[in-house]
Parts: C-alpha cells; structure tokens; sequence
C-alpha cells in the first residue's frame, strides 16, 4: 500500500516536472509580415563521423524543440568510427534521419561538412543530392562539386582557436576567390558556444548569409543545459512557405537572423520586423488612483528570447530606469508617464540584445492604442 502511494505521488511529480518541460523548451518566434519565421540547425553530427548518436536521435531532439528543419553535416573527411562504421556510402546518416523524421513535420535537408585545414577550414554543403560526389582531393573541387548539385554553401566556425589562435575571423585569399566565384554563399557568426563580430563584419561586406548552428556532437539537452531553460543557437529563415525549396530561397536571398542564448544577430531589414512581431501590448490602461496621467503597459513576450530595452521614447517609466528586460514567453508590466491621459501613443526602445553589424543595436517602436474605459 505505502509503495503504491508512493509509486503515484512519483508519477504524478515525473508527469508535471514533464509537462513544465515540454512547455518550456519549445522554441517560439512568430511569424513576420510576408514571411514563415522558421528555426533551423543545419550542422550537427552523428556517429557516422565524430558524434556520439544515432541520426534518429538529431530528429528526436529537433522535434522536441520544436525545429522546422535541419542537415545531418557529418564529416566527409572525418570518421571517428570507421572501425565499427566505415560508411561506404556517405548518404547513410541523411537517410537514417529522413527515415526517422517519416511522418513527422520536420524537413531534413542533405548536407555534409566539407573538413579541410585553413584556407578554406571547414565548410557545410547543404541542399546537396549525392555526398559521395563531394568527397575529392582538391578543395576548391569539393566546393565545385557541391555546387553542381545546387548546394548552399557556408564557412563553418571561422573563429575556431582550432585554426585560429586569436579567434580572430579574417577572409584569406582562397576564400575571397570561392566568394568571387560564387561558391561559397554564408558565413557562421554563431557556432555551438562561440560569436563574432568579424564574422558578422565579413558577412555585411560580402553579401553573405547570417548562419547559427549547435555543431552538436553530443546531446543537445546536456550541452546546453535544456532542462534548466536553455537553448541550442539556430538560424531563423524567414521563408515564403513551410518547405525545403522556400527555405533554400530564402538562404540564397540572405533572409535569416542568428540566435545564441538570448541574442538575435542579422540584418536590420530582417531582425527589426522579427522584434516588432514579438513584443504584443497585451493590455494598456491608465492607473485610476487620482485619475492619474500614468498608463499601465502589459507587454507579452511572444519569443523563447528575453529582450533588453533601452527607454529612447520621449516619456519615463514610474516603475523602471530607462533599461528594461522583458523574459522570454512572459507578460511584463511596464508603467509610462504620459503627463497628460493620450488615447494613443508610441514607445521607442534600442534592442541591446540585437546585433545588427558590430557594435550596433537596431531601434524598435511599439505602437500603442489605450483601452477604452
Ligand atoms: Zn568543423
Ligand atoms: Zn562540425
């Protein structure tokens, strides 16, 4: 008797402990005028080069967070396993993840990651069809290679102490040649734990696409600490459809933002829009006491991000300083002093956890229409 109480009050602590779980680590980003806001994690590995998992376990995970799409990109050059997995055919982990993936919602393109010492370093190919055909001697062909199949083509973790002791990104002539080419379309400012400003510089000043990903070799949920409300980084693709070929399009059109931790890095023409969908006015009410000239602000928080806002509106706040933070997928009461009652009105803010070009954060507005009494 006493063991099945307890087996129950177990059962219903492990139910709840898992329904505040799943609640919380589904990664959200709403969608923004004209176009699917999509996550995606094009670079991660499996036990068919260096990771320690099986690819069904990519697309468990994935779903758990809620992805839309992402690339199995093991090694071409790397097989930690080629003892016991010597992987004749290297389109096997991209179709364990395709069969995994079956009958779910989640896109799984096919990618490789292209492994070379500096210059080039590394590369991820993906939205490639044959990654036997990418696995040659010279470089420059492998990229030609991937290319011919109507790849898209990123350079991996420029920063990487690996090959870059001051983790300082730089563009070396071969990597100026691939661009002019036209063989190399993207650049990761974010790669598993790591940023750069000089990533994101290169990316600006040769129209290459913003790119985060988790480089998982292990399990997501341990490395970045999901069960305590952590997150992988992503790219967000902003897309005109829920499909392969749209995101594609979206990549080769440079319409991404970056995500680690609770910074969003990308163009302004795609970041802005994308704070502006997340930050709802739930509610705006004046504060009746007195008949009082201060408006009560519920903002909602519609994001897996917490936002930093810097007050640049022409009014203060009864209840903050001029720096704000709004936690991700909550509501946040903010109090204005308008002086006089207004029916309507605008905030201004400088998102300070949103990198649009180094050392620069973008101004966002919130367009506020008071509640009728
Ligand atoms: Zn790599
Ligand atoms: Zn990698």
């Amino acid at each position: 008797m006493k063991i099945t109480i307890l087996f129950l009050l177990l059962s219903v602590g492990i139910a709840h402990a898992h329904t505040a779980l799943s609640l919380t680590r589904k990664l959200q980003f709403p969608d923004v005028p004209g176009y699917k806001t999509l996550k995606c994690d094009f670079h991660m590995h499996t036990v068919f080069s260096d990771g320690n998992v099986w690819p069904s376990i990519r697309v468990e995970e994935a779903l758990r967070d809620n992805l839309d799409a992402i690339s199995i990109t093991d090694h071409l050059e790397k097989l930690k396993h080629a003892a016991d997995i010597p992987m004749p055919d290297r389109n096997r982990s991209h179709e364990a993840a395709v069969k995994a993936a079956d009958g779910t919602n989640l896109i799984v393109v096919q990618g490789t990651e292209i492994t070379r010492s500096m210059p080039p370093g590394h590369a991820n190919a993906i939205f490639i069809s044959d990654t036997n055909k990418v696995l040659v001697d010279d470089p420059i062909d492998a990229y030609r290679a991937a290319n011919k199949q109507g790849g898209f083509i990123f350079w991996n973790h420029p920063t990487w102490i690996g090959q870059k002791p001051n983790a300082i990104a730089e563009l070396m002539p071969m990597h100026e040649q691939l661009i002019a080419d036209g063989l190399l379309h993207g650049i990761e400012v974010v790669n598993e734990d790591t940023y750069s400003d000089e990533a994101l510089q290169i990316a600006l000043d040769n129209n290459l696409t913003i790119i985060g990903t988790s480089d998982i070799h292990g399990l997501i949920d341990w490395q970045y600490n999901v069960p305590a409300g952590g997150h992988r980084p992503l790219t967000l693709v902003f897309a005109k459809k829920r499909s392969a070929k749209s995101i594609k399009d979206a990549l080769e059109d440079r319409r991404t933002v970056a995500l680690i931790d609770d910074s969003l890095i990308g163009r302004e023409e795609h970041v802005v829009p994308l704070v502006e969908a997340s930050l709802i006015v739930h509610k705006a009410a004046y504060v009746d006491k007195n008949n009082s000239t201060v408006l009560a602000l519920i903002l909602r928080n519609a994001t897996s991000v917490s936002y930093t806002l810097e007050n640049t509106s022409p009014y203060n706040f009864y209840t903050h300083t001029d720096v704000v933070t709004i936690p991700a997928m909550k509501d946040t009461t903010i109090q204005v002093k308008t002086i006089e009652r207004l029916k309507e009105l605008e905030l201004t803010f400088r998102a300070l956890n949103v990198v649009t070009a180094p050392n620069q954060h973008p101004e966002i507005s919130i367009s506020i229409t008071v509640d009728s009494e």
